[in-house]
């Protein structure tokens, strides 16, 4: 066992009790994406108490704090901060009852439905041990609490904020998700581990007349019922059995009345591919289609394409994740399994990209262990609350210790002073 988890194992016991009431504070406080103010402040006056050298509203609400603790290499930690819009339905006696307004100003329920107040209390319990057992490390450790990944935005905008240029160039990056799954396991995965999600939104134009003269109408509902259907021909078609893709077209708007022939309809569509090639196809192949049903309508103009968000592929490195796979399998045994990818997207691959650093990914699990395991016997495992769902919420035992493990193990894999190598 690395010395880093043989210094610590008794500290996270005591730190225990302390951590869970910080996570149920943060549920009860959920903050909607690029609004993190509250939750931001907690992460980082705590942090600061601790010894780390604090920057605070990096693009936005982002919080980075560096510890260095001598010569070796520097590990980014990241967690993200932003709840849902969604009101929480989980009963727990601290279930979110906040309401807030969101970017268009609509009021709304607003609920850790993800998780992300689990990371952002695993990360403060890491930053609590590392800081408590210096003697235990060497190098530098930099835990990044990030705003805004449920809008795909917050990554990027704390790179455009000169997050490369402002801090020390990491070795390595690594992040970590609740998910359904057994709470006590912790999944790995060299490789895709999370699929690249596009959404787009396309106006149709055509021309708008009275219900009963079609002929003086280039109708947009014909041209959106057309184009819906042939989309689905893209991932049937025209990508090879052996990759795979979803295409789902979530909204579909046009007109106002039954004897009205509108002006445009509109589409709004998710893309979830796990190969670059893959996914430039389908968004190639997207616009095809949309132009080609306009021109066989006989459209006034082409088409109109917005990209309402963009997810790139988690792709683990293959030497990091096969370091953190070994980390984990010789702290955690049987619970460490190799994880499928998810058909689930993250903006965390973005601080790597930008950066040129390897990075790996791993999903923790936060289902009660019976309850997951009579699913499973029952084949009734899409019944359990998933993320997003307004009846998710981890178990607070084993989760809150698992995922501080997971993220002490897999950072002592760089920074033990035993085995001090990139
Ligand atoms: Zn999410
Ligand atoms: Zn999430």
């Amino acid at each position: 066992m690395m010395k880093l988890m043989e210094t610590t194992t008794d500290t996270i016991e005591s730190l225990l009790p302390e951590l869970e009431a910080i996570y149920k504070d943060l549920h009860q406080h959920p903050e909607l994406s690029m609004q993190e103010v509250r939750t931001a402040s907690i992460a980082a006056d705590y942090v600061e108490k601790l010894g780390y050298d604090v920057t605070r509203n990096v693009g936005g609400t982002g919080v980075v704090a560096m510890l260095r603790n001598g010569e070796g290499p520097t590990v980014m930690l990241r967690a993200d901060m932003d709840a849902l819009p969604m009101v929480e339905a989980t009963g727990l006696p601290y279930a979110s009852t906040v309401r807030s307004k969101d970017e268009e100003g609509v009021d709304v329920g607003v609920a850790h439905s993800c998780g992300h107040d689990m990371h952002v209390t695993w990360l403060m319990g890491v930053t609590h041990l590392m800081a408590a057992h210096r003697d235990a490390w060497r190098g530098t450790l930099m835990a990044v609490f990030q705003p805004g990944e449920e809008v795909a935005r917050g990554a990027r905008s704390m790179i455009d904020d000169g997050m490369a240029r402002r801090f020390p160039k990491p070795d390595v990056i690594l992040g970590q998700h609740v998910m359904v799954g057994e709470a006590g396991t912790v999944g790995h995965r060299s490789g895709a581990i999370l699929s690249a999600g596009d959404s787009l939104k396309v106006k149709l134009f055509g021309r708008g007349s009275h219900g009963s003269q079609p002929q003086t109408s280039i109708d947009p509902v014909i041209m959106a019922a057309s184009t819906t259907l042939r989309l689905q021909t893209i991932v049937s078609r025209e990508i090879s059995p052996r990759d795979s893709a979803v295409l789902t077209i979530g909204a579909l708007q046009a007109g106002t009345k039954e004897n009205i022939i509108p002006d445009d309809a509109t589409l709004k569509l998710n893309i979830r591919t796990f190969d670059e090639d893959v996914r430039e196809y389908m968004l190639g192949a997207v616009r095809r289609i949309c132009c080609a049903e306009c021109v066989a309508s006989n459209a006034p103009r082409e088409p109109e394409f917005t990209t309402l968000s963009s997810y790139p592929l988690t792709i683990n490195d293959v030497e990091t994740s096969e370091r953190v796979r070994k980390a984990f399998e010789s702290h955690f045994d049987e619970r460490a399994y190799e994880a499928a990818p998810a058909a689930a997207s993250e903006d965390f691959s973005v601080f790597g990209r930008e950066w040129a650093v390897p990075y790996a990914f791993w999903f923790v699990g936060g289902t009660d262990p019976d309850t997951f395991r009579k699913a499973v016997k029952e084949k009734k495992l899409n019944e359990i609350p998933s993320n997003h769902s307004p009846k998710f919420a981890p178990v607070l035992d084993p989760t809150l210790r698992t995922g501080l493990e997971a993220m002490l193990c897999a950072a002592g894999e760089w920074l033990d002073p035993r085995d001090a190598s990139v």
